[in-house]
C-alpha cells in the first residue's frame, strides 16, 4: 500500500464505507444517490477521524438518577471543505457533529500541470485554537491536499487530519513527503493515477458527479 505513510494512514475499510463507495463508483448511480452516499460516508469516516476527540463530563439528571457523564465540546473543532467536492463530505461530517465551525478553500487543478491554484479561501480566524479536519475528497496527485493543509498551516492551523474518500500510492507519496506530521483517514487506496491525473478505478470527477455538473 503506502509504505511513506506508516501509521499516519487509516483506511476505514468498515463493511458500510466500503459498500456505499461499491455503489458510487458505478458509473449508472445517479447524481442524488450519489450525493447521499458521499453524505453517509462523511458521517462514518467522522466516526473514526474524530476518535480520540477529548471528552469532558457534565453534571445531568435522567428521569432516574442524578450522575455525570461524558461529553464533548464540539466547538473545538473545524471542517475545512476543499471545493468543491469537500462539502459532500463535510455535510455528512455535519450531520453528527454540527457544531463544528467550517472553512472553505477553493482549488483547482490546472488541467495541463496539474499544479492546484487557489480562487478562495475562508478559515475561521481561531483555527489555530481548534483541531481541523481538511476534507478532500480526492487524494489523486496530492497536489490539492497539499496545499491546503499548507494553507491551514499558513492560517496558524496545528492540530490537523485530512480526510479522504478514495487515494492512491502516488498520492500519499507526495502528501507525506510535504506533510508527514498530518494523519490521513481514507476509505480506499486505488490502483494508480491515468494519464490526466484521475483515480483508477476511482469514481471519476468527485465534483461533477456530486452536483451533476457533467
Ligand atoms: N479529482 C477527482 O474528482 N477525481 C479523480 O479521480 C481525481 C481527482
Amino acid at each position: 500500500m503506502a509504505p511513506a505513510m506508516g501509521d499516519k494512514l487509516t483506511v476505514v475499510d468498515h463493511p458500510l464505507v466500503q459498500h456505499k463507495l461499491t455503489l458510487m463508483r458505478r458509473k449508472q448511480t445517479p447524481t442524488g444517490d450519489f450525493r447521499r452516499l458521499l453524505r453517509e460516508i462523511g458521517m462514518l469516516l467522522a466516526y473514526e477521524v474524530m476518535r480520540d476527540l477529548p471528552l469532558g463530563s457534565v453534571a445531568i439528571e435522567t428521569p432516574v438518577a442524578k450522575t455525570v457523564a461524558p461529553i464533548l465540546d464540539g466547538e473545538t473543532v473545524c471542517l475545512v471543505s476543499v471545493l468543491r467536492a469537500g462539502s459532500g463530505l463535510v455535510e455528512g461530517m455535519l450531520d453528527v457533529l454540527p457544531t463544528a465551525r467550517v472553512g472553505h478553500i477553493g482549488l483547482y487543478r490546472d488541467p495541463e500541470t496539474l499544479a492546484a491554484v487557489e480562487y478562495f479561501c475562508k478559515l475561521p480566524e481561531d483555527i489555530h485554537l481548534r483541531r481541523t479536519i481538511v476534507v478532500d475528497p480526492m487524494l489523486a496527485t496530492g497536489n490539492t491536499a497539499v496545499a491546503a493543509v499548507q494553507r491551514v498551516k499558513d492560517a496558524g492551523g496545528r492540530n490537523i487530519k485530512l480526510a479522504c474518500l478514495l487515494t492512491v500510492p502516488e498520492g500519499l507519496a507526495t502528501f507525506a513527503a510535504a506533510h508527514g506530521d498530518v494523519p490521513v483517514f481514507v476509505a480506499a487506496v486505488d490502483e494508480r493515477l491515468n494519464e490526466k491525473g484521475y483515480i483508477v478505478p476511482g469514481i471519476g470527477d468527485a465534483g461533477d458527479r456530486l452536483y451533476g455538473t457533467k
